[in-house]
């Protein structure tokens, strides 16, 4: 295990999976930082709607970016335990979450130009912070070199079920026969992309929380991070 490195617990999977809530548990437990990148790649797609940007014009998106950079600030306090800023707003759940921009959140996040400026800022905060971070390609890509890795999956039936909840505290209508579509079109998208495709990091540990609890794969996790010091 790498020691010279701050602490950096990489955690992928597949859409609702629970990600979003075991980083910000885990982040919490450790009293480190917490990151969910999902969150940079809605932003993106917000601006992109906002904008009118062309979702697969990745030199128009980017140029979108240099105008309007998506950023982020690390903050224990805020509900998430991070803060997105967009087009020189603060984004919430309610902007992020909104049917619209997860219908096109994966076309957005497949161009590599807009990849390559998220990465830039992710492995920017791991080099200097202690940090749980999420998203699709941590293990593989972002962060390579993280002391634990996580893959959580979960059952179809379970994402679904999670995912109506987290729209439904984030305010945004839920309808139920697309949530599995949604669920299901993402994965497909997010997994079979040229760039930095959904996969399990070779070393990751896989966690299956379709019967658990996020504190007990929370438990997991920290028990994973304990061994790794
Ligand atoms: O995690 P969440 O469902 O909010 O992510 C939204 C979308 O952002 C994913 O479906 C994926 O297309 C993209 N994403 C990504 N790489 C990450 C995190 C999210 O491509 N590291």
């Amino acid at each position: 295990m790498n020691r010279d490195l701050p602490l950096q617990v990489a955690i992928d999977g597949p859409a609702a999976s629970g990600k979003t809530t075991v980083a910000r548990a885990t982040a919490r437990r450790l009293g480190i930082l917490n990151l969910d990148t999902g969150a940079m790649y809605r932003a993106v797609a917000y601006l992109a709607l906002r904008t009118g940007t062309d979702v697969d014009n990745d030199s128009a998106l980017v140029r979108m970016l240099d105008q309007q950079p998506v950023t982020v600030e690390l903050d224990q306090s805020a509900p998430l335990g991070f803060r997105v800023f967009g087009g020189g707003q603060e984004l919430g759940e309610r902007d992020l979450q909104a049917n619209d921009v997860t219908a096109i959140v994966s076309a957005v996040s497949a161009n590599p130009g807009v990849r390559a400026a998220m990465v830039v800022s992710q492995q920017a905060i791991a080099s200097r912070w202690p940090v749980v971070m999420a998203g699709r390609d941590i293990g593989t890509v972002v962060l390579p070199n993280a002391q634990v890795k996580i893959y959580l999956t979960a059952s179809t039936g379970a994402r679904i079920y999670r995912r109506r909840l987290q729209l439904e505290r984030a305010g945004v209508n839920v309808d139920s026969h697309r949530l599995a579509q949604e669920i299901e079109e993402r994965d497909r998208l997010d997994a079979t992309r040229a760039v930095s495709p959904l996969a399990p990091a070779a070393d990751a540990h896989v966690i299956d929380s379709s019967d658990i609890n996020a504190d007990e794969v929370v438990d997991k996790i920290c028990a994973i991070v304990a061994n790794a010091r």
